[in-house]
This record gives structure tokens, C-alpha cells and sequence, in this order.
């Protein structure tokens, strides 16, 4: 590959992905030339740029991918928090105080994320919809305006809905019913829903033999096996400005998620009110602005960096022990880094090394 660096990061994973989102959370970098092809694909789902790229014999790899891409148009219209589709209308059916049946796919991600918020102690709560609609978020375009009430956020702090509130409770008929103890449940799967696309991603692969494959859902990212016989080499996005802070390299079945303050904000007066909520004052997590997890199971992960944001500089680690989580790289406000011991050595900076590394 002849590509300069910057051109590879433009033409094969893309940058300025629409309004609100300032880039990509973590890329592949070039290596040196490589030898094996990978059969790549782009396309715009989820809200992002997703990439898929698998070496193995091109047409296959091809057919596999339009598999892929297929079922990710499904999934993002299935779970949205809201457009049309199954979440929404369960979310609708929870409004009104109804119980509604609900796919087995829809009831086992609902069961993940249940389990995922639990670990986290609540930070990753999913069922926050109504105080990410309240903020604004449930928007595919960037919001400026005056934040909520303070009335409005107390109110749903007070009622305080959990994934614990719901019940999902399989029928004699084999349907799955869900329903909430908590009228102000509303289920967004923004923080968790990129982690199942990507382990059912990769599984997919697998299962059509293709075993050298990357994923990239607009920074979050999955790999399996190897490039061109090497790791392969992932960049993590610098939380304050365009690049690449840091390169990590991964082999086997790894996700490296990563959560950001900068990808979605609203603006009102010079502030920025980021996307991510902490669910114990009802407004934005500012403290940690970038959160890098990785796990094998890329779900887990994707719940575990929103999490890992929400906690913040003093909180993280013990949340990521809570989590079985043991490679986290967090950014604060400052530039300061803190790490895992794990993650440490993983961890290549790129250009100038932060003001502060602390290793935990
Ligand atoms: P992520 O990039 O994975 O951290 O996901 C961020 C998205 O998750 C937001 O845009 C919201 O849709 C949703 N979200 C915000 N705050 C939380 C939270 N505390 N727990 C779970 N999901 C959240
Ligand atoms: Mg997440």
C-alpha cells in the first residue's frame, strides 16, 4: 500500500462523518506494505461511517460483507431509540404503560444491557431515554439551545429509571413480554448496540471462514486474527483535535472501543453540554472525555466505555474492577491519561506524550 497515512485515514475509513460527530473514535493505521488483499466496504449506518475489511478470496469475502451490511440496516432500524422500528415501539408500548412482545433478538439485547448496567453500578443505564430526549441527543443533527429545566432533570433523576425496572418474561407461547415497573423507562441503545453489531459481526465472519477481518462502526472496532500476517494496527482519536493520540496493536478477537465526550455536544453559550449522561445528576459527564476499552467481548466493552466516561477521573478504575474490565486508557479534561496496568504497555503514544500518565 503506497497511500500516505493521511490519505488512507480519508479514503479507506473517512473523517467528517455529519453533524455533531467530529470524527472516529479509533482507526486502523497503515502498516507497511502489505501483501494479503482485504476486501473493504463503507457505508454510512448507525449514525457513522462503519468499515468492514476481511482478507480471504475476494468474491466471498464480497458476498459476506452484503451479508453484513444487510443485517446492520436491520439491526439499526430494529433497535433506534427513535425512528420507526421494534425499540421504538416497544418504547412507545412503555409510554402508555403497556407490556408488548418483543422479538427473541430484541429480548436477549435487552437482557445484555440489563446485566451490562447492573455491573456498572448504573452508569450505563440504557434506560435513560427520556433524559437523552430531554437533552436533545435523540437528534441526527447537532443541538444548540438552552439546556433543560432544572425542574425537568430533577424530576427524572427523582423517578430514576433503571434497567432493573423492566421485566422481560418469557410466555408459554415462547414470546418474550416486556414490560417496566418504572413509567419513565425509555430504552436508548446508543451506548451499547455498535458492541452487538460487532460481536455479531465478527461471528458472522467466522462462521464464513473469513478469520482475518476488521469492523469499524465509527470508532469502535472489532478485529479478528491478523493483517497480512501482523497485529493489526489500530489508532485511538486524539479527544481534542483531529489524529491519533495514541496505536495499539491487537491480534485474535479484540474489540478497542471507544467512548467520546467530543462526538456528539449540544452548544449554548460557549458551553458544551456533551452526549453522554450521567444518570446521577441528570446532565453531562465532562470530566473524562475519552474512554478506550479492550475487551474480547465487544458488547460488554461498548457498555463499559460509556460507563467508564460517566464514573470519571477518581471512579473508573474501581468500575472498570466491577466490570471485569482490565485494559481502559481514559483522557481527561486536562490531556492527563490514566491507565490500566494491563493497558500500559499496549499503549504506543503518537506525537508528543501527554502531560500526565498515570498507570492504576
Ligand atoms: P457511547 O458512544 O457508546 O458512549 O454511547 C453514547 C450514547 O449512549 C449517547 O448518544 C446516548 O444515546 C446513550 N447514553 C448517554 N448516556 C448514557 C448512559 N449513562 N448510559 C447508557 N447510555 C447512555
Ligand atoms: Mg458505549
Amino acid at each position: 500500500m503506497s497511500m500516505s497515512r493521511r490519505n488512507f485515514l480519508k479514503t479507506t475509513l473517512g473523517v467528517g462523518i455529519g453533524a455533531g460527530m467530529l470524527g472516529l473514535g479509533a482507526s486502523l493505521l497503515p502498516t507497511t506494505a502489505a501483501h494479503a488483499a482485504l476486501t473493504t466496504r463503507e457505508m454510512y449506518v448507525f449514525g457513522t461511517l462503519v468499515n468492514l475489511g476481511a482478507e480471504g478470496d475476494a468474491a466471498h469475502a464480497q458476498h459476506t460483507l452484503d451479508a453484513i451490511e444487510q443485517r446492520f440496516l436491520l439491526m439499526n432500524r430494529d433497535w433506534h431509540a427513535w425512528k420507526a422500528g421494534e425499540l421504538s415501539t416497544l418504547n412507545a408500548a412503555l409510554a402508555d404503560g403497556r407490556s408488548m412482545a418483543v422479538s427473541d433478538e430484541l429480548a436477549s439485547l435487552l437482557r445484555g444491557a440489563r446485566d451490562a448496567a447492573q455491573a456498572s453500578g448504573d452508569l450505563f443505564n440504557p434506560a435513560l431515554g427520556k433524559l437523552i430526549a430531554l437533552w436533545d441527543f435523540q437528534s441526527d443533527v447537532q443541538q444548540r439551545g438552552e439546556p433543560p429545566a432544572a425542574q425537568e432533570i430533577a424530576a427524572l433523576c427523582t423517578s430514576a429509571p433503571r434497567m432493573s425496572d423492566l421485566r422481560i418474561e418469557p410466555q408459554k407461547d415462547g414470546r418474550q413480554m416486556v414490560s417496566s415497573l418504572n413509567p419513565d423507562v425509555r430504552i436508548d441503545l446508543g451506548g451499547y448496540a455498535k458492541g452487538v453489531a460487532l460481536d455479531w459481526a465478527l461471528d458472522h465472519l467466522a462462521a464464513e471462514g473469513l478469520h482475518n477481518a476488521v469492523v469499524n462502526l465509527g470508532g469502535n472496532l472489532a478485529i479478528a486474527g491478523q493483517r497480512d500476517g501482523r497485529p493489526w494496527h489500530i489508532g485511538v482519536r486524539h479527544p481534542q483535535g483531529e489524529g491519533v493520540i495514541a496505536a495499539i496493536d491487537a491480534q485474535g478477537r479484540e474489540a478497542i472501543v471507544t467512548s467520546g465526550t467530543y462526538e456528539r455536544f449540544r452548544e449554548w453559550d460557549g458551553q458544551r453540554y456533551p452526549h453522554i449522561i450521567d444518570p446521577r445528576s441528570g446532565r453531562p459527564a465532562t470530566h473524562v472525555v475519552s474512554a478506550t476499552v479492550i475487551h474480547a467481548d465487544a458488547a460488554w466493552a461498548d457498555a463499559a466505555a460509556t460507563a467508564l466516561v460517566v464514573a470519571g477521573t477518581q471512579d473508573w478504575p474501581e468500575i472498570a474492577a466491577r466490570m471485569g474490565i482490565t485494559q481502559v486508557m481514559v483522557i481527561d479534561a486536562e490531556g492527563g491519561v490514566g491507565m490500566t496496568a494491563v493497558m500500559a504497555p499496549r499503549v504506543s503514544f503518537v506525537g508528543a506524550r501527554p502531560a500526565r500518565v498515570d498507570v492504576v
